[in-house]
């Protein structure tokens, strides 16, 4: 089992639901987020394209933030979610500095937080609470191992690309382009 997710960026609008969705679910404190929308612009003026991404941890396959913890904190769950356990963090900062998409942050109680799929609503059998309320339907979750999974059909049936590649990361958060 292999959980991914898939954003289709000709479909997102850019609304935020998904932010604020998740701070929700995730009781994420004020000022700080585990998910986050970013607005791209491309080309040269007339001709300019902008692409919508909503974007968060994306649950590496092979994550520096989990080799570079030194007390086992930052591990990895089911289905290759990266997850943090509060108590075996020490707070040291390593795994912010290691992630290249600057997908963590301190939380006011100590250790470190980031998005974790939601993985209490999936082991429910739900859905991540970001891809639930995106009004354009534009987010997809599932097993890639799963020929049938919503994300696995996406990703056979559309172009796609993943953020920064050459940092070998193997990453599990994909874009429809
Ligand atoms: Fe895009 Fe959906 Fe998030 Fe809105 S809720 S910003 S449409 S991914
Ligand atoms: Fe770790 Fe960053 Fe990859 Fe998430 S995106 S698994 S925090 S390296
Ligand atoms: Fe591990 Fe916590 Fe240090 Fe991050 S801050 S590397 S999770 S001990």
């Amino acid at each position: 089992m292999r959980y991914a997710m898939a954003i289709d960026t000709r479909k997102c609008v850019g609304c935020s639901d998904c932010v604020v969705a998740c701070q929700i679910e995730n009781k994420v404190p004020e000022g700080f987020c585990r998910d986050w929308v970013v607005e791209a612009t491309s080309g040269t003026y007339p001709k300019l394209e902008l692409e919508i991404r909503s974007e968060r941890c994306n649950q590496c396959g092979n994550a520096p933030c989990v080799r570079c913890c030194p007390t086992g904190s930052s591990h990895y769950a089911e289905g290759g979610i990266v997850l943090v356990d509060p108590d075996k963090c020490i707070g040291c900062g390593a795994c912010i500095a290691s992630c290249p998409y600057d997908a963590r942050y301190v939380h006011p109680e100590g250790y470190v937080d980031k998005c974790t799929f939601c993985i209490q609503r999936v082991r429910k059998g739900q859905q991540p609470a970001c891809v639930e309320v995106c009004p354009t339907k534009c987010m997809y979750f599932g097993d890639l191992d799963d020929p049938n999974s919503e994300v696995a059909i996406k990703l056979k049936e559309r172009k796609h690309k993943t953020l920064i590649p050459e940092a070998g990361t193997d990453p599990h958060l994909y874009f429809l382009i």
